[in-house]
């Protein structure tokens, strides 16, 4: 312990010492961004394994792995020698790894070999599921029996599970369901609480079942959710198992805790009741879950009442960002409706430095030529890309960054998404576009496969299912004539049924390519006859942490309008994806959503999309009123703060730039710009108007 402490205690202001010594007890310490939570934390879980606590009797959540893995790395450090093995046999993972790994151990004790074995039901699992439980019986041409299968009902798979997730996630279980959905959504309708409810009851039910239908293996299944929840209802409902644990963790400690779910803050009790020596770190101002049951005022008002002696510290002083950043983080957190006693001023304790850069352009790819050029200038004066991130609220919105990217040789990394001509949505219209220009060619075979059931699906009842069996017996009749797959569709020789969802696919196509010379003119047209629907009834329709397909596809059809045919933009297309290909990982700059970058710093930041309707999202608008010059709202405040984690992510330089034109709205600078006073404040050079080229130029 001697010889660490010096190391763990070095440069650490007052109240982050007493942070870091806090001793026993429960404690929340509260504070704004880059003031050193995490640090410390960090510094606290080293501190204790010098004092001899056992590894394996430390718990410690953090929000992603991601995260996980750098603490760890932290801490090694911090330890030094024999350091790697220590943290091995600490519980350092997100709440759902902790709860797995519980789980995976009593469920066993509990019931035996048999039941201790169960499957994680992801996503791709939960959506056939909904599917089957929304759809009616033939869904996928399967005899899915009924019930649980088969309500029949016009519903979104996504939308239904997302509910049911919401719910789960706010602690409720499915005998409450009707009060649950209730409670979520005062707004819902009695029919679509009624879906929901019969919904949620089937989904539980499939899950249970012995024998896995749609597998044809026995199963027993949990999602991720349930990871959560049993592991609590097992803590609330065996004495022994709870004791065990209670007594097992002498020490928890949980890092972005305004973001724990209430099911999770409940597990989090429990477990430390004991011992009561709960740590956690948190900052309201960045509360950005909502849609996951997590809020800024539950934080502080479940842990003061689990622990109404409970100390609370405050952690006043801000070490990441510039003087000029904190100042203008500040003024914009200001404005938020929060209770004040739980959020207070950041002190900066670094200098000036440059003034935050505000930029409009005229359109979304003069704005991500400007991002580009700045970080090629920053390379090309050989500084690291390291330093640098781009993040942006939707990813829809990678599309010109890495288009504009790609043409001044920067390296990027998408984290938590595939580049945008990955995205399967994407990759499908393209498909279409390729078939409506090349569909006899061989060089078309793939988008045969890849779209053919696009069509069978989407006109009237979905039982014709072209699948594998089908797929080679089109690739043996295409061999044994020479022929192209669209060729063998038209001169093959097909089953009756089969023949008809050819049909359908050979029309859409057609109608495609009749739809005009340019690209988006055929692409749009592959949506409006049934792309999009069959997308919805495939995919469902949600939106969270800036991830929506449809999004994706109006930017692909929006972004096409430049090139006069439809060959041009498949050219263009297949040139982007062999350059991504090729891009070696290594000194490049991040893009992320901003919900990604939680908790992350870095010295360059650039907030793209900084516009009313981006940041606030338009969806977020649903209660604007346009009368009130002041927003409000819970979703606004929601926005607020996720611009506040935006700016507060930059150690020295940030620019926030926006376009007056993203896809086929026009847009204008956020209004959250206005609540940063000291931008106004600031000479007009900042505010400037980059014009964009002429495209015949930039062609
Ligand atoms: P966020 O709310 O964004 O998660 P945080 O409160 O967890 O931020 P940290 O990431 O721990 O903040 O720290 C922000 C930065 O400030 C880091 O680069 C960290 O090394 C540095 N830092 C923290 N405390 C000090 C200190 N006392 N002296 C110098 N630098 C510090
Ligand atoms: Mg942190």
């Amino acid at each position: 312990r001697a010889a660490l402490l010096p190391s763990l205690e070095a440069g650490l202001n007052e109240d982050q010492m007493r942070a870091l010594h806090h001793g026993e007890g429960p404690a929340l310490v509260l504070a704004g961004a880059g003031s050193g939570k995490t640090t410390v934390l960090t510094r606290r879980i080293a501190l204790l394994l010098a004092e001899g606590v056992p590894a394996e009797s430390i718990f410690v959540a953090t929000f992603t792995k991601k995260a996980a893995d750098q603490m760890g790395e932290r801490l090694a450090a911090l330890l030094g020698e024999g350091g790697e093995a220590i943290i091995e046999k600490l519980w350092i993972g997100t709440f759902h790894a902790h709860c797995l790994r519980l789980l995976k151990s009593e469920f066993t004790t509990l019931y035996g070999k048999q039941a201790g074995f169960f499957q994680i039901a992801d996503e791709n699992w939960q959506v056939r599921v909904a599917k089957a439980i929304l759809g009616d019986k033939d869904w996928m041409g399967r005899g899915l029996p009924s019930p649980p299968f088969g309500l029949n009902v016009a519903f979104d798979p996504k939308s239904a599970l997302s509910a049911v997730s919401a719910v789960k996630n706010r602690g409720f279980k499915v005998t409450e369901a009707e009060r649950a959905f209730r409670e979520h959504e005062p707004n819902w309708g009695d029919g679509t609480i009624q879906t929901l409810c019969k919904f949620w009851r089937c989904y539980e039910q499939a899950k249970l079942a012995k024998f896995d239908i749609l597998a044809k293996k026995p199963s027993r299944r949990l999602d991720f959710d349930d990871l959560l929840v049993e592991t609590l209802e097992l803590l609330q409902e065996q004495p022994e198992i709870r004791a065990k644990y209670q007594a097992k963790f002498q020490y928890l400690l949980i890092d972005e805790t305004q973001d724990t779910s209430a099911v999770q803050w409940e597990i989090a009790r429990i477990l430390s009741a004991v011992h009561r020596n709960l740590f956690i770190v948190g900052d309201v101002g960045q509360a950005i879950y909502s849609f996951r049951g997590c809020s800024p005022e539950a934080t502080v008002g479940q842990f003061a009442s689990a622990f109404p002696n409970g100390d609370i510290i405050r952690l006043p002083a801000n070490y990441r960002s510039s003087a000029t950043i904190v100042r203008v983080a500040n003024e914009l957190i200001g404005n938020s409706g929060m209770d004040s006693r739980y959020r207070l001023e950041m002190a900066s304790t670094r200098d000036h430095g440059a003034e935050p850069v505000t930029l409009e352009h005229e359109d979304a790819e003069g704005e991500a030529k400007h991002v580009a050029e700045s970080l090629k200038a920053h390379k090309d004066s050989g500084e690291s890309l390291k330093d640098c991130a781009v993040l942006f609220r939707t990813n829809a919105y990678s599309r010109a960054l890495e288009e504009a990217f790609v043409a001044n040789g920067v390296p990027y990394v998408l984290e938590g998404a595939l580049g945008f001509y990955g995205r399967k949505e994407v990759r499908d219209l393209v498909a279409f576009l390729q078939l409506s220009v090349e569909r006899d060619s061989p060089a078309a075979d793939e988008a045969v496969k890849r779209v053919i059931n696009v069509a069978s699906k989407s006109y009237g009842k979905p039982t014709h299912y072209l699948g594998g069996a089908f797929i080679a017996e089109l690739e043996t009749q295409a061999a044994r004539h020479g022929w192209s797959l669209y060729k063998t569709l038209t001169n093959g020789q097909f089953k009756t049924w089969q023949g008809l969802a050819v049909r359908d696919f050979r029309e859409m196509v057609k109608q495609v390519a009749q739809a005009g010379e340019s690209a988006e003119a055929r692409m749009r047209k592959a949506r409006e006859i049934g792309y999009d629907d069959w997308l919805l009834r495939e995919e469902g329709h949600v939106e969270d942490e800036g991830n929506s397909r449809l999004d994706n596809l109006e930017e692909l059809c929006v972004s096409c309008a430049a090139f006069p045919t439809a060959q041009d933009f498949l050219n263009f297309v297949a040139a982007q994806n062999k350059a991504t290909e090729n891009v070696e990982a290594g000194d490049a700059v991040e893009m992320m959503t901003i919900h990604r970058a939680k908790g992350l710093e870095w010295p360059i930041v650039f907030v793209v999309g900084f516009a009313f309707g981006m940041i606030p999202h338009h969806r977020s608008l649903r209660w604007f009123d346009e009368e009130k010059t002041q927003l409000q709202g819970d979703s606004i405040e929601e926005e607020r703060r996720l611009a506040y984690v935006a700016i507060t992510r930059a150690k020295e330089h940030v620019t926030l730039s926006w376009p007056l034109q993203h896809q086929t709205r026009v847009l204008s600078r956020s209004p959250f710009l206005k609540e940063m006073v000291s931008l106004l404040a600031m000479p007009e050079r900042v505010v400037k108007k980059v014009e964009t080229e002429d495209a015949e130029e930039t062609a």
